[in-house]
């Protein structure tokens, strides 16, 4: 059985971004705007600020209490759009309540859209044009071209259909030519299809929701949840123990996709940079 670990792909990818970096006339920017102090969101930024420091990204955080009106937070956002010194912007979800994403996403410049949040980069994703994709399921191929593991012509099952992960996952194991079965909460017997599946990779946020019996001997297990068990402690949607007896290949939680995400981020910062200083 193989552990497929993020560490090696992060830091192969934080290299590549460091290329880049080092390779333009000034260091590429990032900006991350939230709202609010999410827990979940709170250890992503400090997480993603670690990481382009190694790949020589610069990063400005742009955080807004969560009483700001939404017209205050979105010409806070303009700002940062328009300020010709930042190259990429990460905008951390959740959002409070009173404050809608979607006029964040309509304004944002599509060339500094590293995380595919605009229109126009997802309607690229769907259309299989090239363009910037979303940067958990790039982290997810990532993941599995650097342990060789070929995604053409095998049954794919992605669980979870989110706007952010399953949704974007599946069209680029589309393009990758897997054969490909969205699952979600209403899907009636989700062992049937997960049991089918070459490749099965997990964006539920249940914890540890799958077992022995929901996968198939050989099965490559790739584990995107992350949320609270019983107790309280983060864990992904897959129990890691009773997969790996079966699995082929599984990534642990933590240290499996989630530790590539941050990489992948990092590499369309500094391609974005890259792409507009050449322009200029
Ligand atoms: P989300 O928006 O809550 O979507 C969850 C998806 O899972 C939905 O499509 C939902 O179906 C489906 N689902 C929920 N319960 C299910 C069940 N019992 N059986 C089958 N499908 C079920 O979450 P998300 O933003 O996509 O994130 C998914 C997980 O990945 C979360 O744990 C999140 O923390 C994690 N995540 C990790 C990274 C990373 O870098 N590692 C990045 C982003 C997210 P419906 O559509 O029918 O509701």
């Amino acid at each position: 059985m193989i552990l497929l670990k993020g560490a090696p792909v992060a830091k192969a990818l934080t290299e590549q971004a460091k290329t880049i970096s080092l390779s333009l006339p000034r260091r590429p920017k990032l900006a991350i705007f939230r709202i609010g102090a999410d827990p979940a969101a709170l250890s992503y930024e400090a997480g993603a600020a670690s990481r382009m420091q190694k790949a020589e990204i610069e990063t400005v955080i742009k955080a807004l209490p969560e009483s700001v009106t939404e017209e205050e937070a979105l010409t806070a956002f303009k700002a940062l759009n328009d300020d010709p010194a930042v190259d990429g912007i990460l905008m951390l979800y959740p959002f409070p309540e009173h404050i809608s994403e979607t006029p964040f996403a309509a304004a944002m410049d599509p060339e500094k859209d590293v995380d595919c949040m605009t229109d126009k980069n997802q309607l690229a994703l769907y259309l299989q044009e090239p363009g910037i994709c979303p940067c958990t399921p790039e982290a997810v191929l990532e993941l599995l071209r650097y342990y060789e593991i070929p995604v053409y012509g095998r049954h794919a099952v992605v669980v979870g259909r989110s706007n952010v992960v399953g949704k974007p996952l599946s069209m680029m194991l589309l393009k990758d030519n897997a054969t490909v079965t969205v699952c979600h909460s209403k899907t009636a017997d989700l062992r049937a299809i997960t049991s089918q599946a070459d490749i099965l990779v997990s964006a539920m946020g249940k914890a540890r929701k799958l077992g022995k019996f929901d996968v198939k001997e050989g099965v490559i297990a790739v584990d995107v949840g992350l949320s609270p068990d019983a107790d309280g402690n983060l864990a992904g949607d897959l129990d890691f123990d009773a997969v790996s007896e079966r699995a082929a290949a599984i990534t642990p939680v933590p240290g499996g996709v989630g530790s590539v995400t941050s990489s992948v981020l990092a590499l369309h910062t500094a391609k974005a940079c890259r792409k507009k200083l050449t322009r200029a």
